[in-house]
């Protein structure tokens, strides 16, 4: 069975605009989904310009080295970004095909799964309408969503997180304050009030939920080291990206100035600069995103590789359905991995909007779905939308 067409799908007016799904059809009949998130024009723009004709005509069964050769077309033009994005949401595509045409979950194909039980999730505490942000870290706050509640009644929502049976929950109470000078200094004003939140929420819960840090990549070295001075006493799982992980050498020096266990970064794309960032013995915590890292393919060398450095991972979402159900069977294959991120007010609105499928919960776990393939389809009611974008090449 042979691939006959490529088409990409986004919609601008709708909740989630920054997201787009690929979909690989075959001549069988049987339809991959992937997906990537950010620039859906341009991500849309490279899929038909530059990977359908390398796509069109494989088997995804028995051709080897399909990733290979779309990664070819970037590499020696400075790989990264959107190319990697693109060929991240192809691969999970791929993937999505392989389940369904041997008739098994994805997870049977990466190696079965290690976590029965299900994967250690954490909430990420974004509201319904983060998604639809221009700006990283500063999306609408509506009121009663959890991006509301952590600023303005932050112990309460970490005692309903822990009864709701989370694992975690993650914050980013600096992010204002590293906007208004650009992450090059921090008022001590800032620090007290973003340090009052954290305080707040250990205060709640004591050590009953682990909460962890995000920084979003904004602040250089010093400032950053401050914040994580002021925050040490608080038992952090974890401190975020405080600063862009694209520099190893950086990070090396921020963890050299703190006992706060750092983690790094679904910033990240291909197995090189995960190589680069651990080995330079920086991180406890390996953050990576199988729509953006280079799909489900690299998501695999790069666990293996951070097994190797003994780097417990975590599966990153805030981003889409798809992302999340390849970090599931990723996660659920791959003993390494500790973590899935999860926002739950995409779980409960903002994905049931676009895909069908059902996300299972149990004691504070997610389960993989046990459908063929990632176990996603875009739902007919987001399919009928009549501003969706879609382009195909055949
Ligand atoms: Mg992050």
């Amino acid at each position: 069975m042979k691939i006959s067409k490529v088409e990409t799908i986004w919609c601008a007016a709708g909740a989630s605009p920054a997201l787009t799904f690929v979909r690989l059809h075959t001549d069988g009949g049987v339809v991959g989904l992937g997906e990537t998130y950010y620039t859906p024009l341009s991500v849309a723009s490279y899929v038909h310009e530059v990977l359908a004709p390398y796509v069109i005509g494989r088997d995804v069964l028995r051709d080897g080295s399909i990733w290979e050769e779309l990664y070819a077309q970037s590499a020696r033009r400075g790989a990264g970004g959107t190319d990697m994005r693109a060929l991240s949401a192809v691969d999970l595509a791929v993937w999505d095909l392989r389940g369904k045409l041997l008739d098994v979950p994805v997870y049977v194909l990466l190696g079965g799964n290690d976590k029965p039980s299900g994967v250690r999730m954490y909430n990420t505490c974004a509201g319904r309408t983060y998604a639809a942000a221009p700006a990283v870290g500063r999306g609408e706050s509506a009121e009663h969503d959890d991006l509301w509640r952590w600023r303005h009644a932050p112990a309460e929502l970490a005692a309903e997180l822990r009864d709701e049976g989370f694992a975690g929950m993650k914050v980013w109470p600096f992010d204002e304050a590293a906007a208004e000078d650009q992450g090059r200094r921090i008022s001590a004003g800032a620090l007290r009030a973003g340090t009052a939140i954290l305080e707040a929420i250990r205060g709640a819960v004591g050590g009953d939920l682990e909460l962890m840090l995000e920084g979003h990549g904004q602040w250089q070295i010093e400032p950053a080291a401050q914040i994580l001075r002021a925050v040490e006493p608080l038992s952090l799982q974890w401190a975020e990206d405080m600063i862009l992980a694209h520099d190893p050498e950086a990070l090396r020096t921020l963890a050299a100035r703190t006992s706060v266990p750092i983690a790094a970064s679904e910033y990240l794309m291909g197995r090189w600069q995960y190589r680069a960032v651990l080995s330079s013995q920086s991180i406890s915590y390996l953050h990576l995103d199988p729509t953006w890292c280079g799909g489900i393919t690299e998501a695999q060398r790069i666990l293996a590789l951070a097994s190797s450095f003994g780097v417990v991972c975590s599966m990153h979402d805030c981003t889409g359905p798809m992302n999340l159900l390849a970090g599931l069977h990723l996660a659920s294959a791959n003993r390494i991995v500790g973590y899935q991120e999860v926002v739950r007010g995409f779980l409960s609105d903002l994905y049931p909007e676009m895909v069908d499928t059902t996300w299972l919960r149990r004691d504070g776990r997610m389960i993989v779905p046990d459908a063929p393939g990632l176990g996603g389809e875009l739902s007919d009611r987001y399919l009928a939308r009549p501003d969706l974008i879609r382009s195909v090449t055949e």
